[in-house]
């Protein structure tokens, strides 16, 4: 992808670029976009150019799948697109609103005017370039520029979507692109954790984490940080943080290049699996395949279940809960005293390779799971 990392030539040397990216429980009522709008504002204040990438209202893009899914059995992919980029389209431009009446100039910008080329693979696109022109001319003009996050526009001028949680990933590509100094992910939390810190008591916020670590923890299912975005900040060297909405600038995770610690950095659950019979899976569950395995003599495979949108006869719904850190592989004795703080769950399967341990284990197993190894593997704060 040359494209993302083109130098931000004709801009004016104004200030440094910051982009800023708010999830959806940051702007899920009034009150949290108007708390938004005054965080933009402060740093603009402080002599940054703004490019806010934003996601739809709290539990928005939910309920329009489940609108989706009551009308039709199987909906196509290109109309769940649309039907889907409408979220964003709502939150970006409140959120302008609100930024202009701070007295600040703003104008939103949807995936297509921003320049976010991807490949047609609806429902999971693949952003292939980016040419963000019209968010460079806004900046010009002295705007903050806010960016519907989570979706683009293929070759052929169709709507895509880019995964779910997929806003981190437009803000990754456009940092990038824009030659930006940082890429902040505000969310609800108030960086990266040792796990969910609203699932396992005791999980510690980590203030840096390798990206190396971070791709493992995202791809295991810690939705803090989507893996693509990640991966997408590894590959074009963007500055990547963490941070609370709720908090200033610079409060939350480092994500410095690096690769991931001996120890066990985190532990990570990702509960919307499925797992079936290899012979069950349908091609066009091609892409979300994630592990096969062998169980009572059947190889079984897993599922992601997140972009499936259809119906899977046969399927179980399972959780892995994976601990991240090259010690739990490579030791022995670290192994067993894992294996042997899970033995009282069901476990269905597990791995160990590369840098993490994965167990599958049934969908309500997951979270007594995930504190067992928390406790057994995750070293306290000292
Ligand atoms: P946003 O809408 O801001 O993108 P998400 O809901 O996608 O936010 O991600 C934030 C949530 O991720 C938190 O509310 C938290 O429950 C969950 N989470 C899972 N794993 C972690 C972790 N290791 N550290 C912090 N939060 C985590
Ligand atoms: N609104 C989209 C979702 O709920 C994208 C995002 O939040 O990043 O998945
Ligand atoms: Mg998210």
């Amino acid at each position: 992808m040359s494209e993302p990392t083109a130098s931000p030539a004709g801009l004016p040397a104004a200030g440094p670029i910051l982009v800023q990216k708010y999830g959806g429980s940051s702007v899920s009522d009034v009150a949290g976009i108007h708390r938004v709008a005054q965080r933009v504002v402060a740093a603009v204040r402080q002599g940054h150019r703004l490019v806010v990438v934003v996601s739809a209202m709290g539990n928005t893009t939910n309920e329009l799948l489940a609108l989706a899914r009551a009308v039709s059995r199987d909906p196509g992919r290109r109309e769940l697109d649309l039907l889907v980029s409408v979220g964003e389209r709502v939150s970006m431009t409140l959120l302008a609103m609100a930024i202009a009446d701070l007295g600040v100039p703003a104008a939103s910008f949807t995936g297509s005017q921003s320049g976010i080329i991807t490949d047609t693979n609806h429902v999971a696109a693949r952003v292939l370039a980016v040419r963000p022109h019209r968010i460079e001319n806004a900046l010009q003009q002295g705007n903050v520029a806010i960016v519907a996050g989570f979706q683009g526009v293929s070759r052929t001028g169709e709507v895509t979507t880019l995964g779910r949680g997929g806003s981190d990933t437009t803000a990754v590509v456009l940092a990038a692109a824009l030659g930006a100094e940082s890429c902040e992910l505000c969310s609800d939390v108030d960086g990266v954790f040792t796990a969910d810190p609203r699932a396992v008591d005791g999980a510690r916020r980590l203030a840096a984490l390798p990206l190396d670590a971070a791709v493992a923890l995202s791809r295991a299912g810690a939705k803090v940080l989507h893996a693509q975005a990640v991966e997408r900040a590894r590959q074009l060297g963007v500055e990547l943080q963490a941070a609370a909405t709720a908090r200033p600038a610079g409060s939350g995770t480092r994500l410095p290049p690096g690769p991931s610690p001996d120890e066990t950095v985190g532990i990570a659950v990702d509960d919307q699996l499925l797992l079936l019979p290899l012979d069950g899976v349908p091609a066009s569950a091609e892409g979300a395949l994630r592990l096969c395995t062998t169980g009572a003599g059947v190889p079984q495979a897993l599922l992601d279940a997140r972009n499936l949108h259809g119906q899977l006869a046969g399927a179980q719904p399972v959780a892995t809960v994976t601990a991240v850190g090259r010690r739990v592989v490579q030791d022995p004795a670290t192994l067993r005293r894992a294996l042997a703080a899970v033995a009282d769950q069901p476990v269905l399967h597990w791995q160990s390779a590369g840098e993490q341990l994965t167990v599958v284990l049934p969908r309500p197993a997951a979270p007594a799971a995930a504190a067992a190894l928390h406790a057994a593997l995750v070293a306290p704060a000292g």
